[in-house]
C-alpha cells in the first residue's frame, strides 16, 4: 500500500508549509487540497456564477483545468500561483466548500495524487473524508493571534495589502463556516495526533510529524 500522511487544521494553521516539508524530507508527493477549491473559487469567480447556482458550482469543480508543476499552480495554462492566494478567493473557496456536490466533484482529483512513493495531503477533511486509512494522521491547531500573523506575513510577501484586524475576523468567520457544514466539517480525524503550534517554528512542527511517522 501507498503511504500517506494527513495534515487537516484551520486555516494559516501552518498546515502547508509543515506538509511540504514533511513531503520534501520523506520524497513524497504533496497535495494541497485546499488550492483546488480556490482554484474553483477563482474559476466561477471570474465566470460571475451565481453563489446559488449550486449546479454550474459543481460542474466547474468537476471540469477543473488544473495542473501542479512544483511550486506553481495553473489554471487551464495560467499560472495563478499568487492569484488563488488572495483573501477575497480564499473566501469564495470556503462558501462553495460547503456545497456537498462540489466537495463530490473534487473527491476523484484527490484520491489521485495517492502515488508511489508516498503523499502527503494537507487540508480539512484529508484524515476524515479522503484517506481514512491514512497511515499517519496529523490535526495542526494554533490560537487566531498566531494564524493571523502567519497569514498577514504572507499576503504581504505576496505582494497583497493586508490588516490584522481583518484578517482575525475573516479567520474566525471561516473557522466558524468550515466547522460548522454538515459537509466535511473542519474536524480532528478517528486517531489523529493533535499538535498546537501557535509557540512553535515550522522546523519544530515538521520535526514532530517526522517522529510520529518513524514510530
Ligand atoms: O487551506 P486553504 O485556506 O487554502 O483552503 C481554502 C478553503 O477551502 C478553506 O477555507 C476551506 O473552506 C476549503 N477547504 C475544504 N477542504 C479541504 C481544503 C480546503 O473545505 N480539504
Amino acid at each position: 500500500p501507498i503511504p500517506v500522511i494527513t495534515i487537516d487544521g484551520p486555516t494559516a494553521s501552518g498546515k502547508g508549509t509543515v506538509a511540504q516539508k514533511v513531503a520534501q524530507h520523506l520524497g513524497f508527493h504533496y497535495l494541497d487540497s485546499g488550492a483546488l477549491y480556490r482554484l474553483t473559487a477563482l474559476s466561477v469567480m471570474r465566470r460571475n456564477t451565481p453563489l446559488d447556482d449550486e449546479h454550474a458550482l459543481a460542474k466547474a469543480a468537476e471540469h477543473l483545468h488544473c495542473h501542479f508543476n512544483g511550486a506553481h499552480i495553473f489554471l487551464a495554462n495560467e499560472d495563478v500561483t499568487n492569484d488563488i492566494r488572495a483573501e477575497e478567493v480564499g473566501n469564495m473557496a470556503s462558501k462553495i466548500a460547503a456545497i456537498a456536490t462540489v466537495r463530490q466533484a473534487l473527491y476523484g482529483l484527490q484520491l489521485s495524487f495517492r502515488q508511489h512513493p508516498g503523499l502527503v495531503a494537507d487540508g480539512r477533511d484529508m484524515g476524515t473524508v479522503i484517506f481514512p486509512h491514512a497511515g499517519l494522521k496529523v490535526f495542526l491547531t494554533a490560537s487566531v493571534a498566531a494564524r493571523a500573523e502567519r497569514r498577514y506575513k504572507q499576503l504581504i510577501d505576496k505582494g497583497f495589502s493586508a490588516n490584522m484586524e481583518d484578517l482575525s475576523k475573516d479567520l474566525t468567520e471561516r473557522d466558524a463556516r468550515d466547522s460548522s457544514r454538515s459537509s466535511a466539517p473542519l474536524k480532528a480525524a478517528q486517531g489523529a495526533y493533535l499538535l498546537d503550534t501557535s509557540a512553535m517554528t515550522a522546523d519544530q512542527a515538521v520535526e514532530q510529524v517526522l517522529s510520529w511517522y518513524a514510530a
